[in-house]
């Protein structure tokens, strides 16, 4: 995989049909090494409307040959891409680490969530697709099935660049429908070796289709299509939100994974070491850039001295640096913009009177200074209505509430309009259940940080998060399919519902 020309950086183009091509509109745009802004990746295409139609109409044509090809050798398909990012796994971690930053460790770990993903959709093809119902009429027989819905437009952020497509990607396909794929402007190349590599498998032409570009530019028109029958989108709320208002006037199908203000409620009686364990690893793993990172540590009144005073003699060791260095530990933040918005929540968080523990600037030290790090850093005294507990930042920033007990912190927990993803530390199988119980969020943890999904169950949140949809496990067809209901009836005579049924 080279992404040089001559030493300089590649052009990529759109797959449309089965062929790489430049966007109409010719402009393109770079990605950038978040660790060394200097380092181009490569020049995308900018994409616009006219790129969106030439890939939905080549979705369109597409789709029903793919819909008519048996389920298990589409299965086949996921399969052997699976097999490839195996084969490329450590190519495609490395390749991530440079586009996206997070540390390589973590980046194995995202093109393993690919590969897993790709495991379990290829059994999936193999498994029910309906019920055999019991009819109330003699010689009649009912069924359901899965049926495709046609053309799927997935929308997707950098922060899994290669997880992420594939959730939405694998069973989309699998069940039969076309994809259109826009990954995050900051993250392209990332997913165009995902699409290289589900062209490689054998997915027919035009069965894929990836444009790149800007959200206003490529996403839009791609919610609005009216081709396009489906969106699954994982972003932002403000964005989310924004597409939901648009499929919901178009009456299109939409799936939303949104934000989250995650937090570990740390109980009188639990494990110090080992909440403060997870609390690094949820807080500052991919510098707290995933949509589960914890961002609230809900502190039992009565450890929360012991607790931070174990936390801040931990964060001291915590090395910044570029992720591709096996002596990192903390990863930069993704662009430029964003550095300047976790900063500004460091601001914020000022003003509001939270107490700075550690951290709170930006670390431009030697070479640091050349990428976009922000030390890791941590609040106190935070009170649960201040806007550092309550909006998202995402970024290496945490903030200790304390609780005076249990149902106090559950309160505080539940207390922000996010519902992703919830956790309690405590060694009390009694107390954890009733925290399980209360903790309002699609996600929930008992003595593990909030985040460490696995693609075999279920991914969503409650509230703010999402609008009811759950990606991966045995709930991913939900987002890609419609139910068909079928009646056979062989009777040979016209037989009457809820009329002519038997008594006795
Ligand atoms: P973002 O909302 O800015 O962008 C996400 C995607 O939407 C990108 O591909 C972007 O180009 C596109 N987009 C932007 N404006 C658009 C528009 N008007 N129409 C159509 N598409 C548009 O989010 P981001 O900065 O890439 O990612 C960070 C956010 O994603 C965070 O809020 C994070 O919590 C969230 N996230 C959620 C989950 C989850 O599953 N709940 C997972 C990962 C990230």
């Amino acid at each position: 995989m080279e992404h040089r020309e001559n030493g300089e950086p590649r052009t990529y183009g759109n797959l449309i049909a089965g062929e790489w091509r430049a966007a109409r509109g010719g402009g393109t745009f770079d990605s950038l090494n978040p660790a060394r802004r200097s380092e181009v990746l490569g020049h995308f295409a900018r994409s616009g409307e006219l790129d969106v139609e030439d890939a939905v109409s080549a979705a369109v044509a597409a789709q029903p040959g793919w819909q008519r090809t048996p389920m298990p050798l589409r299965a086949e398909v996921i399969a052997r891409a699976g097999r490839l990012m195996e084969e490329r796994k450590e190519e495609l971690a490395r390749l991530m680490t440079r586009e996206m930053g997070k540390v390589l460790t973590e980046a194995r770990g995202d093109v393993q969530e690919g590969i897993d993903m790709a495991k379990y959709m290829a059994g999936q093809g193999r498994m029910p697709v309906g019920e055999v119902v019991p009819s109330e009429l003699r010689d009649k027989r009912c069924f359901t099935e899965r049926v495709p819905i046609g053309v799927v437009g997935c929308i997707t952020p950098w922060n899994f660049p290669m997880a992420i497509p594939c959730w939405k990607l694998m069973p989309a396909l699998l069940a039969g429908n076309a994809v259109v794929l826009k990954p995050a402007e900051d993250t392209p190349l990332v997913a165009i070796r995902l699409a290289e590599i589900l062209t490689e498998a054998g997915l027919p032409e035009g069965v894929l289709n990836l444009v790149t570009g800007l959200g206003e530019e490529a996403g839009a028109p791609l919610v609005a299509h009216p081709r396009v029958r489906a969106i699954s989108f994982t972003g932002s709320m403000e964005v989310g939100n924004q597409i939901a208002a648009t499929c919901g006037k178009l009456g299109k199908r939409v799936s939303l994974e949104l934000g989250g203000k995650n937090a570990i409620v740390v109980g009188a009686d639990a494990d110090l070491e080992l909440a403060v364990d997870g609390a690094l690893w949820g807080g500052f793993g991919t510098t707290g850039q995933r949509c589960t990172a914890t961002s609230r540590l809900i502190v039992d009144q009565s450890v929360l001295g012991d607790f931070q005073e174990r936390l801040l003699g931990r964060v001291a060791r915590l090395r910044l640096g570029d992720g591709l260095d096996p002596a990192t530990d903390v990863g930069p933040v993704i662009n430029a913009k964003q550095l300047r918005r976790v900063h500004s929540y460091t601001e914020i968080g000022r003003q509001a009177s939270a107490r700075l523990l550690v951290g709170g600037k930006v670390a431009d030290e030697g070479e640091l200074g050349e990428g976009n790090f922000y030390w890791p850093t941590i609040f106190t005294d935070v009170r649960p209505e201040m806007r550092i507990a309550q909006e998202e930042i995402f970024g290496p920033t945490l903030s200790v509430l304390p609780a005076q007990d249990l149902a106090d912190a559950v309160r505080i927990a539940n207390g922000t309009r996010y519902g992703l993803s919830l956790s309690v530390y405590t060694k009390d199988i009694s107390r954890a259940l009733w925290a399980v119980d209360r903790l309002e969020a699609g996600i929930v943890y008992v003595n593990a940080p909030t985040i460490g999904a696995e693609i075999q169950l279920p991914f969503g949140g409650v509230k703010g998060t999402g609008n009811g949809h759950r990606e991966a496990g045995s709930t991913a067809f939900d987002e890609f399919t419609e139910w068909k209901t079928v009646y056979i009836d062989y009777s040979g005579r016209l037989q009457r519902a809820q009329i002519d049924t038997e008594q006795g």
